[in-house]
Formats: C-alpha cells, sequence, structure tokens
C-alpha cells in the first residue's frame, strides 16, 4: 500500500474515513461506458484530475464524500460524471417521477455552468437535465420539470419554490450534490438545504464540494452525510 500512499502525495490527495479505495490514474481505469469516454474525449479531457482521481472510485461505489479543493480543479466533472452512472444503473420504474439526480449550487452563474457541463456527458445517454433558478419565468421552468427529467441543477431559493408548486417530486432523488458548499454557507442557504435535503430519501448517496471548509460547513456536512470520506487535494482554507 506504499504506492497508494506515494501515489496520493504526488497528487497533493489526502483522504480520512474507513478504508478508503485507491485513486484511480485514468478514466479508463473507471470502467466508464463507451458513450461516456468519448463525451470525455470530446471534452479533451486526457487524464482525471487529483480530485476526481480520487473522487471517482468513492462515489462509483456508491460512497458518500466530502471533497475539498481550490476552484479550477475540476470538481464539477468529479460530480456529474458519476452521477451518469448513478442514473444508467437505475432500473426504470415507470410509476417512479422526477430527478434522479439533484445539484444545489448557490448562484445562477454556477447552476448554469454545471448545467451546461451535464448536458455534455447525459445527452448522448438520453439524459433530460433541467436548470432550477432565478431569472427565468417560474411558469417555463413549472412546465419544463413536469414535462420531467432526471437531473436538475439548481439554487437552492427557486428549488424550493419549485417543490412548493409540486412541479417535482423527490421521489425518485437518490445521489444528492452540494456545490460550493462554503459559499452556499456564506449567502445564508442553510435554512434552504436543510428543507431541500429533508425532502430527499435518507437511502440517497449524498456528495458535499467545497473550496474551504470551515467549522460550521463540516458541522452541516457531518450531519447531512452518511459515513462520508473526506478528500482534501492541495493546501485549503479554513
Ligand atoms: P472547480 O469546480 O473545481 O472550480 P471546474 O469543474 O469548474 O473546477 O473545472 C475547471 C476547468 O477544468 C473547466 O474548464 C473544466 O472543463 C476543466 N477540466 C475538468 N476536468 C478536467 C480534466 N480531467 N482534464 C482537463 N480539464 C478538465
Ligand atoms: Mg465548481
Amino acid at each position: 500500500e506504499q504506492d497508494v500512499a506515494d501515489y496520493r502525495k504526488s497528487l497533493a490527495i489526502r483522504v480520512s474515513g474507513f478504508d478508503v479505495l485507491r485513486p484511480v490514474k485514468t478514466f479508463e481505469d473507471c470502467g466508464f461506458s463507451s458513450q461516456l469516454m468519448s463525451a470525455i474525449m470530446k471534452q479533451g479531457y486526457e487524464k482525471p484530475t487529483p480530485i476526481q482521481c480520487q473522487a471517482f472510485p468513492i462515489v462509483l461505489s456508491g460512497i458518500d464524500i466530502i471533497g475539498i479543493a481550490k476552484t479550477g480543479s475540476g470538481k464539477t466533472a468529479a460530480f456529474v460524471i458519476p452521477m451518469i452512472v448513478h442514473i444508467m444503473d437505475q432500473p426504470e420504474l415507470e410509476k417512479e417521477e422526477g430527478p434522479i439526480g439533484v445539484i444545489c449550487a448557490p448562484t445562477r452563474e454556477l447552476a448554469h455552468q454545471i448545467y451546461l457541463e451535464s448536458k455534455k456527458f447525459a445527452k448522448p445517454h438520453g439524459i433530460r437535465v433541467s436548470a432550477v433558478y432565478g431569472g427565468m419565468s417560474k411558469l417555463d421552468q413549472f412546465k419544463e420539470l413536469k414535462a420531467g427529467c432526471e437531473i436538475v441543477v439548481a439554487t437552492p431559493g427557486r428549488l424550493i419554490d419549485m417543490l412548493k408548486m409540486k412541479a417535482l417530486t423527490m421521489l425518485r432523488a437518490t445521489y444528492l450534490v452540494l456545490d460550493e458548499a462554503d459559499r452556499m454557507f456564506d449567502l445564508g442557504f442553510e435554512p434552504q438545504i436543510r428543507s431541500i435535503v429533508g425532502q430527499i430519501r435518507p437511502d440517497r448517496q449524498t456528495l458535499l464540494f467545497s473550496a474551504t471548509m470551515p467549522r460550521k460547513v463540516e458541522k452541516l456536512a457531518r450531519e447531512i452525510l452518511s459515513d462520508p470520506v473526506r478528500v482534501t487535494v492541495g493546501e485549503v482554507g479554513m
């Protein structure tokens, strides 16, 4: 296991949690479908970034994760690509409806970026992505959600509005991502996050990503996630 320790060190990865899976070296190591591999190649991604190397095997095995790495380190693909695998693995249950993957981000700009990134990997699989954030007509969003989707990318406030309007149900939601958790906290979204999490089945997989990990965010993470593995890349602030 010394080689695993050395490899983590070379990528500036630190982990804590029980029996953490070894980081991958290539996208091929992850066993992604050929459609997913071609979508990855189409992006020009040659190899996984450090956070992706360690997050992919953990997330693909269904384990909750706290991922901490600075801006620009490829956190979006670290949760979007395994989300596609998660969705494709679900048995088709016709009576169930609503998104399987739910991603919360602090601002509409960020939610929009994640929406675009998700679409690139979702489209080849026929997976539908809806964006739910302010600045767009609520009626249009309501109609789009009613038409159905497998992934929702949302800001917390607007997602709660849509849930209140019964535009969607969380019955099928089993993959929850809280992105830029530190910023969501700074913007005062903690009550909204707690409300959304409370509406999603407890047997979900939960992923929390952040550039920094202040104590209050760590505390929320420990409450919302189940036995998470914590992965840190490089030096990060508290
Ligand atoms: P973060 O969320 O950590 O701030 P992003 O997910 O926004 O980072 O990614 C930053 C940039 O890196 C984006 O332009 C993205 O397309 C690119 N990127 C992500 N993964 C890879 C990869 N494996 N190889 C090369 N570029 C990547
Ligand atoms: Mg990001």
